[in-house]
This record gives structure tokens, sequence and C-alpha cells, in this order.
């Protein structure tokens, strides 16, 4: 049985001492996975030492809400959801179980795409279910090595048609081990953002730029895009994100979490122009360092996400309108945005 997920004394200081008190009062969350079971097949279960068997082996809405209500307390909390990318995820069940939670006021679904569902049939769950657009992800693109899948391969054509027409907005993971460094990952994403000007291009984990050397020098591009825009997932390092405030325009930065993974006790750490997750808990998230000797007191990575932005927006001079923009009033203009154009269609 896994032990509730709760402030310990130290938590509880850094919330109050440190985040709180800087804080804006909302807070949109535009990186969340939820799903129910029913978007597995019946007698699906994760591997035992999966971040899910943290939370009892899902993580539905109610969970996420109720996560926030204890650990972000009076914050007024607001999402951009989507399932969890697996292999064996029935796409349209997750989508339509996103739908269920989107108000298109404060909560907004996406639905997840592989390159080989058709473009009408995606086009419908996003019309259908009320979402705003999509999510592809590198391991939805089968019958190739991993390390030689594009950004097209990840999304084709047709379904980046329906997304420039409706005007729809798509969380993209990038592929390849360079990522950001990559000049093919920086190049596709330029012409995606080019040949699709109506779709907005939010690049997830600032491009999973997550120690500074990844990161340095390969903004510019993207920065003069009108439509294209960055979250933060999981990014917790003061230097990027310092490097990201200054380098690109704050308006198209979006705060985000990766949540459930970000409320498991850790924190990314850059070491020798690499990275890892320094883990306080035994799950298998990635490249991890495991703290068996319990050698000091984890948080949340979502806590220290939210401690380096804090650090790198006061380096970088950001104003409060700045500040709030970040954590909601971006994603609210943008999501709501893609809503509103999407309802006054004929
Ligand atoms: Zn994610």
């Amino acid at each position: 049985m896994t032990s509730p997920i709760a402030w310990t004394e130290r938590d509880r200081v850094v919330w109050e001492e440190e985040l709180a008190p800087w804080l804006p009062e909302r807070l949109f969350d535009a990186h969340v996975h939820v799903f129910q079971p029913a978007s597995f097949p019946p007698g699906f279960t994760f591997p035992p030492r999966n971040c899910y068997q943290r939370f009892g082996g899902q993580f539905d809405g109610e969970q996420c809400l109720d996560l926030a209500e204890r650990l972000l307390p009076g914050i007024e909390f607001g999402m951009l959801c989507f399932g969890t990318p697996h292999l064996q995820t029935n796409r349209d069940e997750a989508a339509r179980y996103c739908g269920t939670i989107a108000d298109n006021e404060r909560f907004f679904g996406m639905t997840m795409v592989s390159p080989r569902d058709d473009a009408v049939e995606v086009e419908r769950r996003v019309l259908e279910y009320g979402l705003v657009g999509y999510k592809p992800y590198r391991n939805f693109v089968t019958g190739r090595e991993a390390e030689l899948v594009s950004i097209p391969d990840m999304l084709p054509a047709a379904q980046m048609a329906v997304a420039d027409r409706l005007g729809l907005a798509i969380t993209l993971h990038i592929p390849r081990t360079e990522r950001l460094a990559s000049t093919a990952n920086r190049r596709e994403l330029v012409e995606l953002c080019r040949n699709y000007p109506n779709a907005k291009i939010i690049v997830a984990h600032i491009g999973r730029a997550y120690f500074l050397s990844n990161v340095v020098g390969y903004l510019d591009e993207l920065a003069a895009l009108p439509n294209a825009y960055l979250d933060l997932a999981m990014v917790n390092h003061p230097g990027v994100l310092e490097y990201t405030f200054r380098n690109f325009p704050t308006e198209r930065i979006l705060f985000g979490s990766d949540a459930p993974i970000a409320w498991l006790r850790g924190k990314s750490v850059e070491i020798n122009n690499q990275y890892a997750y320094l883990m306080g808990e035994d799950y298998a998230i990635g490249t991890s360092i495991f703290d068996l000797g319990q050698a000091v007191e984890f948080t949340f990575f979502y806590y220290e996400m939210l401690r380096g932005i804090r650090l790198a927006a006061e380096r970088a001079g950001l104003s409060r309108v700045q500040i709030e923009g970040i954590f909601a009033d971006n994603a609210y203009a943008l999501l709501r945005g893609v809503r509103a154009s999407l309802e006054s269609r004929p």
C-alpha cells in the first residue's frame, strides 16, 4: 500500500516561507498526465517501480485536484491535461476522459496522437470531446529505431493540416538524444512553426534542456516565431530558467509540471554537461540516481521547480506581470483563444 502524498515538516516550511509568499494567486499547470484505468486494456498494470504505482497505479483528475488543493493550498489551480503516452493506452478513451474534465475555462484537455491515427478521427476527437489540441510522443512512432524518429514522423502533414486549419495547440516532447542541441530538431521545429502558422507549438520541458549547455544559443530561432511556446515541465535548474527568461519572450512561456511525476520527491541536477534525477523515492523515471542511504530529506520535484523559477525570475529581473503571465495569464490567453476560435467557426 502506498503512503499518502503529504507534507513533511520540511515541506510545510518550504511552502510557507519560500513559495507561498512569492507565488501568484493563480497557477495554471500546462503539463499534467491524467487518465482512468478504462484507458488501458482490462487487467493492465504498470511495472512495480513505475511512477504511477506511487499513486495507486493510476492518476485521475480527482487525484490531481486533491493534490493541488493540499500541496498548493490557497492557490486557484487550473490545468491542461492529457493521458499518459503508453503504447497500450486507448488514445480515444483517454481523449474522451480529458474532455470530461475540460470546462475550457480553467481546465483544458488534449488528445494523444500517433502518426497512425487518421486525421479525420483526430479532428473528431478534438471537436466532439471539446479539446484544444494534441500531444504526440516518440514511442507512438513504431517500426523505426527510436533515435531515428523525427518531428515530422511524430506529426504527419495530414494531422498538422487539421491543427493549422483549426488553430490547435500541440504540446511537443522533442525527440533525439541531443534534444535542443540537435540541429535537425531545431530545423524541424522552425519548419513546423512556419509551415503551420495558425497552429500553436508548445515545446515541452524547454526542449528537454535540463542542463545549461543544452539550452545556451539554442532558443533564438524559436524566439523569433510568434506561434512557438515553451513549457517549463520538470525544469528546476535556475541557470536554464534564467537563460530562458532572458532569451525567450516571457509571454510565450507557460508553467507546467509533468504531474504526477512532479509529486515524487527528488530533484533534477546538472552533472558534467548532463543531468540526472536525484531520487528520494525508489521509482524509475529515467536517468536516475537513488539516495538509498537517505543522505538528505527531499521535497517534491514540484516545489524544486517553483523554487528554481523564483530564483531565476529574481535574477532575470522579471516583473510581477511577467511572473503572473508565466504562471497563468499566458496559458489562459492561449487556450481560451483556441477554444474561442473553435467555437466561433461557421
Ligand atoms: Zn509529460
